[in-house]
């Protein structure tokens, strides 16, 4: 199961100031820009809901129903409005590992984005209790797609184009707001419906603007980019990029192909899965395809060359999806079944 804990523990360490090299690690002047027009907003919206936080215990407001799933340092959990009876999902996080500027930040972040359909949606209620911090989103009550790929197998064919369309617009509505979502894995892509029509991406604590500078602290998952996983290009670190999502869409696009990952780390001398990666894309040549490549055709092999290109100038932005759906990604038969 491609499940990973974030291994990403990245350090933050402040922003690329405007002037500084533009090309650095492929950040352009336009996404810097944009990056630190998203970080004034965001400080103004936090202040903002600073002010507006209702100070009271969850289950004074909410009966809880059940939990909804458990992440690194929080819980989401099913509850109702104690007036209303309207179901709502919390996310509650501890105020022992989450401060309270690291809290407004998800919370406010949910809140800029939850507009778009393939992302959950903010109710805008941020509650702080004596041990914890709390915020309301919709509830997603099918599970998230970890639960729907098969090891070794992935998802149905239409499933998987349909994933893809969705998280791409999702991403490019993000990246459009000057933000780099760094967190793309299946735990994150809440599934709608039992037939995996519609999906929603959630969890937007590692969301940052584009240009904020961050260092790899922890071992690389196969979904952290290469750029991260070298010496960065600043001491202070690599300016954050969308080219870092299109990475993580493309191992995500790949195990849901496949049931498994490409490869552990993007690091040629760790990982021989990733090493053969290079030496295929470097030769072009059938005979050098690896074989966790064996089921797909070549229209999934371009498009996931596209976005898994080492190189962040030259890797391909997320939307690059939209123009291979439609067409065969996996060569098995039995294909075109969808999950019940
Ligand atoms: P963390 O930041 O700790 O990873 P998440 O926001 O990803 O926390 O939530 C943890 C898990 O809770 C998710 O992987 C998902 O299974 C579930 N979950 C989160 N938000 C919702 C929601 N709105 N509706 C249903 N389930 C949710
Ligand atoms: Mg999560």
């Amino acid at each position: 199961m491609p499940g990973k804990r974030s291994g990403e523990e990245q350090v933050e360490v402040g922003a690329a100031e405007a002037g500084a090299d533009a090309g650095l690690g492929g950040l352009t002047a336009e996404e810097l820009q944009q990056g630190q027009e998203a970080a004034l907003e965001l400080e103004d919206m936090m202040a903002l809901s600073a002010q507006a936080l209702v100070r009271a215990e969850v289950q004074e407001l909410y009966e809880q129903v059940r939990p909804l799933g458990k992440g690194r340092f929080g819980q989401v959990l099913l509850v109702t409005h104690r007036q209303k009876g309207i179901p709502l999902a919390l996310k509650q996080l501890p105020k022992a590992s989450t401060s309270l500027r690291g809290f407004l930040y998800e919370f406010c972040v949910g809140m800029s984005l939850g507009t778009h359909s393939a992302i959950v949606a903010a109710y805008g209620i941020g509650i702080e209790s004596a041990d914890s911090y709390s915020f309301l989103t919709e509830p997603v009550l099918h599970g998230d797609l970890i639960a729907l790929i098969q090891p070794k197998v992935g998802l149905p064919q239409p499933a998987a184009q349909r994933c893809a369309a969705q998280l791409a617009s999702a991403l490019e509505h993000i990246h459009s707001r000057g933000l780099v979502y760094r967190d793309l894995k299946p735990e994150n892509v809440l599934v709608c419906d039992p037939a995996c029509r519609h999906i929603k991406l959630t969890d937007f604590g590692h969301t940052r603007p584009q240009g904020t500078l961050l260092r790899l602290a922890g071992p690389p998952i196969p979904y952290t980019a290469p750029e991260l996983c070298g010496p960065p290009p600043l001491p202070q670190g690599l300016p954050i990029q969308p080219a870092l999502d299109a990475w993580a869409l493309g191992v995500l696009l790949f195990c849901l192909l496949t049931g498994y990952f490409p490869w552990d780390q993007p690091l040629a001398e760790a990982d021989p899965f990733y090493e053969d990666f290079l030496v295929w894309q470097a030769s072009g040549q059938p005979q050098d395809r690896p074989q966790p490549w064996g089921g797909l055709t070549p229209v999934a092999d371009t498009l996931l060359w596209g976005l898994l290109d080492p190189r962040p100038r030259r890797r391909s932005p997320v939307g690059s999806v939209r123009r291979y759906l439609g067409r065969p990604w996996r060569q098995r038969e039995g294909d075109e079944e969808e999950v019940d």
